[in-house]
Order: structure tokens, then C-alpha cells, then sequence
């Protein structure tokens, strides 16, 4: 490709609304636009890439018996009711209307859409085992887009659903799907980690996810240091004792004028947060829920969501009238005297003596203990994992690091095929619900993480294999007869071998240098003044102080043993 005639529209300045590396560079390097919040158009340079990665997915996926088909953007209500998803999905859900007042949804996935699929046509126990998978953009109305393609709500997800006899069969094809999602991150080159998780509102109970480290990812990871326990902190059980014998005191109440923050309290007390308790006030669909937790802890959401069995989005912090409406007061709520739903983290059952709000204006109560001086509905584990946790299976304290989620595998169990009708008839003709995994890898989101993890103050350092284009032949000067000559033999017989861009541009030198520079392609040929004596420059983007002189017959060499 001629960079003269390539839309490739660089920009000098970082983009004031991108935050990170992966953004900015990938609209800086000419790759993406944003046509409003969260929606991109991909031009040529990230496109080649999109499909540089697709293609080591599809490769993997049907190395590993996937099989690829394409369904609809466009899904029917009916299949999204019948799973209850329609609902539960929430509005992360994209819904439309046709002219006959039909709905729809541009889907978020297709869990229910592939069941729907085979329900009609897989009959014997005979067509299974079956995968199946699918390149499809995804719509999900995030509530907060960000990070150009890394949270974006119009994204390409590679997915794939398996469909199984039974649960030990599903396991199988759940455990092969894991092998072929190491063998495409191992591939693209990136440094991820595999982290046990929860499967949400997805169901099943059986879910890891891949995410490859970075410091801008939003996922986060506890791990041992010998890699034997990693969780998704969502998931991980903290693991954490409190055992306090001591006598209980008189429940006193002192004031505490101001002092709102555990901090705040702890401190006009003399006292140690770990004393304190946290009183979480919720509003969920209107009712009142009051959430008790160690005072120098942190609440975990999904382990309350999942205890509550509601949906996240229906969860709202409680406004102050709400709070008044129950006995209490803003910044000063505690479970003696409140009128609501007090549920609480189990710890606090083996706390003595500790602090909670009084439900007045600037008072707290000091000594107060469950059992004695209120009830509360023991809700297990509520808290976040910190970092120097013991491992919940014993090997040493957890360590924490951040993580893009590129992928995520669900074994699935049978919710889907029962609510959509998949059934099969096994050898003694008896009809049983088929049993289905569910695949995601974020082809787009991908792209973001190898940036992320593959960038410097120059621009992107593009790993071989999923660069836009192989080699670069710069020209230092176009308009030197013998300059122009060399790029041009040289991009003729590279191009019948390689992926070439020719950066044919009459330019300064610098702004061609800088441009390579931050689109970032792999390995580098500069024609510049020896090129009269046959001899160019060779270097890497990922090594670019170590330059070689090297005449033609060696640069040949030279790149077939790069580009193996
Ligand atoms: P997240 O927790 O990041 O919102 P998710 O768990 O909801 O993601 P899945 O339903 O597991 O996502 O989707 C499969 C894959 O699709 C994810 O592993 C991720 O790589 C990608 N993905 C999900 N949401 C987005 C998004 N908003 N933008 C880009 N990629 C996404
Ligand atoms: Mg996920």
C-alpha cells in the first residue's frame, strides 16, 4: 500500500477526551473515529487489525471443532421473555420497535438466540456434541462508555455456544474452549491471567474469564503468588476471622458532632475503624434495605445482588427523605430503632462492642452487639477481598493487579435450552434439555489490551502477528531519483511476499519518522542517502536504537528470518 494514496489521517495531538494509552494512540494513529459516545467507525489501518485478530480467533475456534455461522444483529422480544432476560438484562439492553409496534433488541449476546436455533432442529442425541460460533457486532448501552473501543457499546464479540448431552459432556466442551482461548491469547502475545468468576446473571455457576494485566483495566484480580488461586474479586471469598470474646459493655450513646465518615468517627472516638460497623443504605425498587459490614471494609456489590437475588441496576443509594422515612438520619444510620431491612455481613455477629450511628443528628451508639441489641438477616460473606487476604485455599496472603476482561467461558447448564425449547431424545428416547456453554472473546476490546500492553512515548509497538501491515519502507527524500528508485523495487518484490506500506509521501522526514513511529508497524526499511551504493537501514519498532546497514541480498534474508 502507497501511503500517499492511504487514508491514513494521523493526529499530532492527543485527543483531549481519550484517557488512555490504547485511545488516544488508536486515534492519533488513524485507526478509529468516534462517531458519538461509545460507537467508532474503524478506517483502513484498524480495520486490517480487527481482522488480524479475527482471524487468529477463527482459526483457533475452528481448530478446536467450532463451526462459524452468522446470525441477526437484530433478535425477537419472544426468546429474550421466554429466559426472563428481557427484563434482567436491564437498560444495558438496546430495545426497538418495528412499524407494526413489534419489539426487538440489537443483541447483547445470544445465549437465547442459538438456543432458539437448535431448538427446532437437534432431535437425537446423535447431533451432539455441537459448537457453534459466530462473529457478530454486540450492542450494549453501557452506563458509562469509555476508553474508545475498551467499553464501547457497539463492539465485535466473537461468541460461541455449545451444546452438550449432559453436564459431564458440557464440562468437556467448557474445558476445550479453555485450551482454545490460551492458544489465541498465547498467540496474540499477551500477558493475561485466567480468574475464576461470576457467571451473573448468565447463570450456571461456572465461569473463568481471561484478562490480560494492565493498569487501566477494570477488572480486578486476586491471585496467590504461586498462580494456584486467582479470582475475579467480585467472586473471591474473603477469608477473614474476627474473633472477639470480650464481655459485652452497656450500649452508651455519645456525640459525635459532624462525624460522618468511618474516619471521621473513628477518629473523634479514638477508636479503630475495625470497631466501627458500615451502614450501607439502599433503596431497591422502593423498598428500604440497610447493609451492615465491618467498618474498614468495603461492601461487595455482587455478592449482595447475588444474596438478594435482584438486579444491580435496580439498586440505588437511599436519598435523605427515604432515610428520614425510616427512623433515621443521613450519615448517622444504625440498626437499633430503624425500620427497614437490616442485613448484614456475618462478621459482625462475632464483633463486641462496637460503633454504629444512633439514627440523630451527630450521635453514635458505642458497645453495641448483634443478638443483644438488634437482629439483622446473616447474609454470609458481603465484603471485598483486599490485597494480603489469606488465599481461600491456604496458599499465603492474595496479591492484586488489574486486568483487561478479553474473554469470559460460561458452562451454562440448562437454563437456556429449557426456557427456549432445546431438548433432545437420548438412545432410550427419553427427552432431556440440551446443555450449552457460552463463549465471548472481545475481538475489539483485544486490540485495546495488546496497545495497552504493547506502547511507547512514540506510539503503538504492533506484536507481528496482528500488525496492520508487516514492513514500512520509508523514504527519506521522494524526489532523490536514486531514493525513489530503491522504495519503489524494494516495496515491488516485498509486496509479492509481505504486507507493505510504502511511505511514498513527499513529506519532511521527520513527520514521516514520527508517523511510523506511532502507527507502529513491526520492521522498518529506511531509504535514505546510501541508497545510490544499494545499502538501506533495517530496524524494529519494538528495538529502534539498534540499526543495520544491510545491502538488499541481506535485507531479504534479514526479513524472511523476521517474518517466518
Ligand atoms: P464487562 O464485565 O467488561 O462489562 P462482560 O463480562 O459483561 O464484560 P461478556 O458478556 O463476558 O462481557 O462478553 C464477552 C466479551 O465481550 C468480554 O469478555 C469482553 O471482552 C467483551 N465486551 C463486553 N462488553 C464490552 C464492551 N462494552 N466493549 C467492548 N468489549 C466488550
Ligand atoms: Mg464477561
Amino acid at each position: 500500500m502507497r501511503l500517499s494514496k492511504y487514508y491514513m489521517p494521523t493526529l499530532r495531538e492527543v485527543p483531549a477526551d481519550a484517557e488512555i494509552p490504547s485511545h488516544q494512540l488508536m486515534l492519533r494513529a488513524g485507526m478509529i473515529r468516534k462517531t458519538c459516545s461509545g460507537i467508532y467507525s474503524y478506517l483502513p489501518l484498524g480495520l486490517r487489525v480487527l481482522r488480524k485478530v479475527e482471524e487468529i480467533v477463527r482459526r483457533n475456534m475452528d481448530e478446536f471443532g467450532g463451526q462459524e455461522i452468522r446470525m441477526s444483529i437484530v433478535q425477537p422480544k419472544e426468546i429474550w421473555e421466554a429466559s426472563g432476560r428481557w427484563e434482567k438484562y436491564g437498560p444495558e439492553l438496546f430495545k426497538l420497535k418495528d412499524r407494526a409496534e413489534q419489539e426487538f433488541c440489537l443483541g447483547p449476546t445470544a445465549e437465547e438466540y442459538f438456543s432458539f436455533l437448535v431448538a427446532n432442529e437437534l432431535n437425537s442425541y446423535k447431533q451432539l456434541p455441537l459448537n457453534l460460533y459466530q462473529f457478530q457486532i454486540k450492542y450494549r448501552d453501557e452506563k458509562r462508555p469509555r476508553f474508545g473501543l475498551n467499553r464501547s457499546r457497539e463492539f465485535l464479540m466473537k461468541d460461541a455456544y455449545s451444546f452438550d448431552v449432559d453436564r459431564e459432556h458440557m464440562i468437556e466442551s467448557y474445558h476445550n474452549m479453555e485450551e482454545c482461548y490460551d492458544s489465541i491469547f498465547t498467540e496474540i502475545g499477551l500477558d493475561y491471567v485466567k480468574v475464576d468468576s461470576d457467571s451473573g446473571q448468565m447463570g450456571g455457576n461456572l465461569s473463568i474469564e481471561f484478562q490480560a494485566l494492565s493498569e487501566i483495566g477494570e477488572g480486578e484480580l486476586l491471585y496467590t503468588k504461586d498462580l494456584s488461586y486467582a479470582a475475579n474479586r467480585e467472586k473471591c471469598p474473603v477469608i477473614y476471622k474476627i474473633e472477639d470474646n470480650s464481655e459485652m459493655l452497656p450500649v452508651e450513646k455519645v456525640h459525635t458532632p459532624g462525624a460522618k465518615t468511618i474516619e471521621e468517627v473513628s477518629k473523634v472516638l479514638n477508636t479503630t475503624a475495625n470497631n466501627t460497623v458500615k451502614m450501607i443504605d439502599l433503596n431497591i425498587k422502593g423498598k428500604p434495605y440497610f447493609v451492615m459490614i465491618p467498618g474498614d471494609r468495603e461492601l461487595n456489590m455482587v455478592k449482595l445482588v447475588n444474596f438478594l437475588d435482584v438486579n444491580e441496576f435496580d439498586i440505588e443509594m437511599m436519598d435523605d427523605e427515604m432515610i428520614k422515612s425510616c427512623n433515621s438520619h443521613p450519615g448517622f444510620s444504625g440498626p437499633i430503632g430503624l425500620k427497614g431491612e437490616i442485613i448484614m455481613d456475618s462478621r459482625i455477629k462475632d464483633m463486641r462492642n462496637f460503633v454504629v450511628g444512633a439514627n440523630e443528628e451527630d450521635y453514635h451508639l458505642i458497645n453495641v452487639n448483634y443478638g443483644r441489641d438488634f437482629e439483622a438477616i446473616d447474609a454470609g460473606d458481603l465484603l471485598n477481598a483486599n490485597e494480603g487476604d489469606l488465599a481461600p485455599n491456604g496458599h499465603g496472603e492474595l496479591l492484586l493487579r488489574r486486568g483487561i476482561e478479553v474473554g469470559q467461558i460460561f458452562g451454562l447448564g440448562t437454563k437456556y435450552a429449557e426456557a427456549e425449547g432445546a431438548y433432545y431424545l437420548d438412545e432410550n428416547g427419553k427427552r432431556n434439555p440440551i446443555y450449552m456453554g457460552s463463549y465471548g472473546v472481545g475481538v475489539s476490546r483485544t486490540i485495546t489490551a495488546v496497545i495497552e500492553q504493547n506502547h511507547d512515548d512514540y506510539g503503538i509497538i504492533w506484536p507481528l502477528c496482528v500488525a496492520p501491515f508487516e514492513i514500512i519502507i520509508t523514504t527519506v527524500n521522494i524526489k532523490d531519483e536514486d531514493q525513489r528508485r530503491v522504495g519503489e523495487e524494494l516495496y515491488e518484490k516485498l509486496s509479492k511476499d509481505y504486507e507493505v506500506l510504502f511511505d511514498d509521501r513527499v513529506e519532511r522526514a521527520g513527520i514521516k519518522f514520527n508517523d511510523r513511529d506511532l502507527i507502529g508497524i513491526p520492521l522498518r526499511i529506511t531509504v535514505g542517502k546510501s541508497a545510490k551504493d544499494g545499502v538501506v537501514e533495517f530496524s524494529k519498532r519494538s528495538d529502534m536504537e539498534n540499526r543495520e546497514e544491510l545491502a538488499m541480498e541481506e535485507l531479504y534474508e534479514r526479513i524472511k528470518e523476521e517474518i517466518k
